[in-house]
């Protein structure tokens, strides 16, 4: 033995990244026994730590094999090799994990069920999991959601309940099994049980598949919180539903069996099919194929309908031929339901009954939503909610701060902690407008808290003074005795698109924030800006010309009014051959045009949202609307198929607005005289391309800036993101767009975090 010492080679490694719950000490193991080394490996509170040692050929064959290919689901950050004396050993270990409280690692999030473990599930009934819901590996199964603490091992989960038998304990302990080390590993035996409350069906299958046959409302308990569950082909059920929830007009979404089922309903690309059967199992938003079978109230006028796939087991053995509604279960507006007792009394006047199963669910987390993007870089995904499959996966920072606690801003609310190199994104909280979603904030932050180890130096929060993450932002600085920072909006959003992008701290880019409403450092309501961004401020170049918002926010949910609005501004009579003028009553009409008179009631906005709604209501589409967005997605809608050349209307350049009251005198007299509505459509989405080149080419010549940025929720619509991007990229500009954060104020955070000063 001493004398193969000789020729040995020793060396310690530390790796940082998404490496625990991923496999990656089974990965370390096969891999040592694969070139005959020895040494042990050991999963630390900040990494994993291991050392080998063998010939030095060896050695090296193995640290290469490492770094070409990993494990799949593991992000490596950062290798730290040491050499070190030989010791002598022999085989191959997984020592017992060490926590160190200071430090921290990122953590996987909760997997799909691997294709290994669904052919077990599903065609094999030899196999002693075959219909087990709970079937996982150490490749699959769910993460984020039962950890309680770190480093990720059986007893820091929820799983701790559940004693493993002898054969599954066997699996866990051989490195030959894929479920070595599978922290959540279970079976008929010694795992997590499922039933169905409120059936006098033994067999759990039978029972939930007779409710749902018979449309009622199934409340299912899945990997992080109750899903609310009808047949998607029969409208009786799903408007019961909707009538239950009190959610109006704003879509359900949908899950099949497979893409074969979602391609009878909905248009299915590669790029989209790639995106539903991504292990992250997003709801995929897709164009729904006209005149098919299915429920007229699941995503009623919408032209999109979004999709997702089986990711739990359990949802593989639910899903039949038919498409199921699988919507948060939850109250209108507020958090979704993940414990058992919660969901009876909070979901009871909604479900007619209940699946549950008793692997506890440490935090909630809502599925994820996202949309496919087919642009200049061959196309990628954008982001809409990112929550399950995504959350906490860190964004990697490229400008180095304090610790950081940034609250996000009102709607889609996510918070962002920062620690080191990295950016920790909350999963999707909810609209904070009510004390339940405060709540449901708090406990989130608590966890993540707990497991990334971060204590925050510093507060960042909306300067908006009435947004409920404002003040507790406020509250919870003052009682830690920590410094507040207030980011405005706009140069939030900017910021959260140049942190994706890793700009460097020096970076400037002109960044167009479009979105619906923002808190203005002029007290108005901005929202079509033009801005040059830096981390340590911004200019306000320029912005959409101020137009007074009857009512303020309540204007929202009347667009034919911020129709009328507009006109007004601009001049334009309202003539009884306007669809806008006809929405509205002669009384709605009398009052507004005082309000609008007087200027009272009515607070300046300079808003591109309520832009794309007034046009929207102008042709016709939309008088009222029941959920934001609504008005501008059946704008998009109604142009998405047009292939045709789109003349851009003029737009009259001020030095610091930009004003389309030509725009609309041409619509004006259009519409009346039987232009196409499509057209005028494509028109107007043009028209803001035009407002897009237009500062890109005058910032070029100006300050040298070449880096174009397009974020706010009005870049959710992928007809003006992909006739921007390909108007700016001819001018020979470089374009940034949202690919790992949501453009919406869901992705706000991250733009608050990496404020400087
Ligand atoms: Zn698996
Ligand atoms: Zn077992
Ligand atoms: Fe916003």
């Amino acid at each position: 033995m001493q004398g193969s010492l000789i020729f040995s080679e020793r060396k310690r490694v530390f790796v940082r990244g998404v490496v625990q719950g991923v496999g990656f000490r089974p990965f370390l193991h096969a891999l040592a026994r694969k070139y005959s080394l020895t040494g042990f490996v050991s999963n630390q509170s900040s990494g994993v730590l291991f050392e080998v040692q063998g010939s030095p050929d060896a050695v090296a064959a193995f640290l290469e094999n490492l770094r070409t290919a990993p494990p799949p689901l593991a992000v490596i950050d950062e290798v730290r090799v040491e050499t070190i004396a030989p010791v002598s050993e022999s085989g191959f270990y997984i020592l017992e994990s060490t926590s160190q409280s200071e430090a921290s690692t990122p953590i996987s999030p909760d997997i799909a069920v691997c294709d290994d473990c669904r052919r077990e599930l599903l065609f094999d009934p030899a196999d002693r999991r075959f219909r087990y819901p709970f079937i996982n590996c150490t490749n699959c199964g769910p993460r984020f959601t039962i950890i309680r603490d770190i480093p990720y091992d059986r007893p820091n989960t929820t799983m701790a309940a559940f004693k493993m038998c002898a054969q599954c304990q066997a699996e866990y302990d051989s490195p030959d099994d894929r479920r070595f080390h599978a922290q959540p590993n279970a079976c008929p035996v010694c795992g997590p049980k499922i039933w169905v409350d409120q059936s006098s069906d033994a067999d759990w299958e039978e029972a939930a598949r007779r409710i749902l046959l018979r449309g009622e409302i199934l409340a299912i308990k899945g990997i992080g919180g109750f899903h609310l569950a009808v047949d998607a082909t029969n409208e009786y059920a799903v408007a019961r539903l909707r009538e239950r929830k009190g959610r109006k007009d704003k879509p359900f979404a949908l899950m099949a069996r497979d893409v074969e089922v979602i391609s009878r309903y909905a248009f299915v690309g590669d790029q989209e099919r790639t995106a539903l059967e991504s292990r992250q199992r997003p709801i995929v938003l897709l164009r729904r194929r006209p005149r098919v079978e299915l429920a007229a109230s699941v995503a009623p006028g919408n032209p999109l309908i979004g999709f997702m796939l089986p990711y739990a087991p359990l949802h593989y053995l639910l899903l039949e031929d038919q498409p199921l509604v699988m919507t948060s279960g939850n109250l209108s507006e507020e958090p979704i339901v993940w414990r058992n007792e919660d969901a009876v009394t909070q979901l009871g006047g909604i479900a007619d009954a209940f699946l549950m199963h008793d692997r506890d669910i440490h935090v909630p987390c809502d599925d994820s939503v996202v949309t496919v993007y087919s642009g200049h870089d061959g196309g990628h995904e954008l982001p809409i909610r990112r929550s399950r499959g995504y959350g906490p996966m860190p964004v990697k920072l490229p400008v180095r701060r304090p610790m950081t606690l940034a609250v996000g801003a009102e709607l889609k609310a996510c918070f962002c902690l920062t620690r080191g190199e990295y950016a920790y994104m909350s999963q999707h909280i909810g609209d904070m407008e009510n004390l339940e979603t405060v709540d449901a904030f708090a406990r989130a932050l608590q966890h993540m808290q707990a497991l990334f180890r971060c204590q925050p130096e510093r507060v960042v929060c909306d300067s908006h003074p009435g947004y409920l993450s404002t003040r507790w932002a406020r509250t919870y600085a003052q009682q830690q005795g920590l410094p507040l920072v207030e980011v405005q909006h706009h140069h939030a959003h900017a910021m959260s698109l140049m942190a994706e992008h890793g700009l460097p701290e020096d970076a400037t880019a002109l960044v167009f924030a479009f979105d619906g409403t923002g808190y203005g450092t002029d007290g108005a309501i901005w929202g079509g800006e033009v801005l040059l961004a830096r981390y340590q401020g911004f200019q306000r170049l320029a912005h959409l010309k101020y137009t007074p918002l009857p009512g303020g926010d309540s204007a929202i949910r009347h667009p034919a009014r911020v129709a009328l609005a507009h006109l007004f501004a601009a001049g334009i009579e309202w003539s009884d051959d306007l669809p806008c003028v006809q929405a509205c009553t002669a009384v709605e009409l009398r009052v507004l045009r005082q309000q609008l008179t007087a200027g009272t009631h009515s607070v300046p906005t300079s808003s591109m949202g309520r832009l794309f709604d007034a046009v929207a209501a102008f042709l016709g589409l939309r008088r009222t609307v029941s959920y934001e967005g609504q008005a501008a997605i059946e704008l998009e809608a109604l142009c998405a198929g047009f292939n045709g050349a789109a003349t851009p209307y003029a737009v009259a350049f001020g030095e610091t607005e930009f004003d389309v009251t030509p725009m609309w005198e041409e619509m004006t007299r259009d519409l009346p005289a039987g232009s196409d509505p499509v057209l005028m459509a494509a028109r107007f989405h043009h028209t803001i391309c035009d407002v897009i080149l237009h500062y890109g080419r005058r910032v070029r010549e100006e300050f040298g800036v070449t880096t174009i940025g397009m974020t706010g929720g009005v870049f959710q619509n992928i007809y003006l993101l992909k006739a921007a991007v390909e108007a700016v990229e001819r001018e020979g500009l470089r374009v940034l767009t949202h690919g790992t954060v949501p453009p919406n104020d869901g992705g706000i955070a991250l733009g608050q975090a990496v404020i400087a000063g």
